[in-house]
């Protein structure tokens, strides 16, 4: 039996691995344009980083690692997501004592457990930014503008901020006990999830997407209403800020992360374009996060966005990447050796002076071969047959609109230049 790819993964082949790198510039060039230096952490870590950083009582920790233990019994996880990790990084290489704050973004592989659907992968690749070491609403903005920018730029435009605060663990405990006093009339109508999360983590029950759950909560107090004033004032600056900037959101009481290291500003883009999963990226302050990994109390806020979501609301929308990876010249040779020895050379001189070159390595006919450099969409078919050899010249065929003329070996990559 063959070997097929495990399940949830997907094979990128090489018509959209051109679309990923264009994709991928972009968004290395926005980086630097915005100012973020680019970080690559390990692909897996310690799992207690991602059981403290992420949150024991997430779907992630408890359901989606791909945990195990290595030759040396370590428990190691594959990352699946980076924030914890840049921050891990941060601490770790001490970047705190070397500015007031730093910008920092990432691209890469990501794993989870997740049942494969359309849109979910068991590997997919986030690209994020974090701004760590500063509380100020700005770096909140900025990133929420970021993400608004990149969608502007490769003309996505049906797009919602949907913006929210959760405070922070001063507002939320009392709002914690308010949400569990208006759920616990129906807590056994809520699911199995929910009934769980009702002690542990009862925000997240406002998070629920199943029906039963969402009938439960709505009308139930809402977090933005119950904010210190010190959050209060900075979910205030954050609206002012993206208001100034021209940018729409709308206030969604039902964005939350209910893990007490996430504070404050929490947003997600989402499109309708795509449905059931929707969300194209999503992001939020977590000043508590270092101190849970680390010994540092270090406030941050950061982003992470799904590539592969990116392409699926491309395609949603129609729009796609053009790619001009097309041949400048596809060389052409009868089946005998100084005809390819003499293709050669001239492909590893046009080669060497920078011009996309595609040599046929088959023994099929002229014609054949001239078809195949149509079908490569070759702007010149270079021929070298019997009487091309005879007089030390090829045959050059403009592909477009099949004029023809000979010219020496020596001068075709002048021409080609020029042409
Ligand atoms: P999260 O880290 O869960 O906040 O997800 C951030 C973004 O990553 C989402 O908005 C999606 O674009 C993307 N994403 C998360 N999980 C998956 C997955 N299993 N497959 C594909 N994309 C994902």
């Amino acid at each position: 039996m063959s070997i097929t790819r495990p399940r949830g993964v997907n094979d990128l082949l090489p018509e959209t691995t051109a679309k990923w790198r264009e994709v991928e510039a972009l968004l290395h060039l926005m980086a630097e344009e915005y100012g973020f230096g680019e970080i690559r952490t390990p692909i897996f870590e310690q799992t207690m980083l991602f059981a403290r950083g992420v949150g024991e009582t997430t779907d992630i920790v408890q359901k989606e690692m791909y945990t195990f233990n290595d030759r040396s019994d370590r428990s190691l996880t594959l990352r699946p997501e980076n924030t914890a990790a840049v921050c891990r990084a941060y601490l770790e290489n001490k970047l705190y004592g070397q500015a007031a704050n730093h910008k920092l973004y990432y691209l890469g592989p990501m794993f989870r457990y997740e049942r494969p659907q359309a849109g979910r992968f068991r590997q997919f690749h986030q690209f994020g930014l974090e701004i760590l070491g500063t509380k100020s609403p700005l770096a909140d903005a900025e990133i929420i503008a970021f993400a608004c920018d990149f969608f502007r730029r490769i003309g996505v435009d049906d797009l919602k901020v949907h913006l929210n605060s959760v405070g922070c663990p001063n507002c939320r405990s009392a709002y914690r006990s308010l949400l569990q006093d208006f759920l616990q009339p129906n807590l056994d109508a809520l699911c199995g999830d929910c009934q769980n999360r009702y002690e542990r983590n009862p925000l997240r029950i406002l998070d629920c997407k199943k029906e039963a759950c969402a009938l439960h909560y709505q009308g139930a107090p809402k977090i933005s209403d119950h904010l210190c004033a010190e959050c209060a004032e900075h979910f205030e600056q954050v609206q002012q800020l993206l208001a100034a900037a021209g940018l729409k959101y709308v206030l969604d009481t039902g964005l939350v992360r209910g893990l007490d290291y996430y504070t404050k500003t929490a947003f997600e883009i989402r499109s309708e374009a795509i449905g059931a999963q929707s969300a194209l990226c999503g992001g939020g302050r977590y000043d508590g996060l270092m101190a849970e990994i680390g010994d540092k109390d270090i406030p941050g806020i950061g982003y992470a966005m799904g590539i592969e979501r990116v392409f699926q609301v491309l395609a949603a929308v129609n729009q796609d990447i053009e790619i001009d990876n097309h041949p400048d010249a596809y060389i052409i040779s009868i089946d005998q050796p100084e005809a390819q020895k003499s293709a050669f050379a001239l492909a590893n001189d046009l080669r060497k002076a920078g011009l996309k070159t595609e040599l046929n390595f088959e023994a099929k006919s002229i014609k054949a071969q001239l078809k195949a450099a149509n079908n490569a969409k070759a702007a010149w078919a270079i021929i070298i047959a019997e009487n091309e050899l005879a007089y030390g010249k090829a045959t050059l065929k403009n592909m477009a609109n099949s004029e023809q003329l000979e010219l020496p070996f020596g001068e075709i990559r002048a021409f080609l230049f020029g042409a």
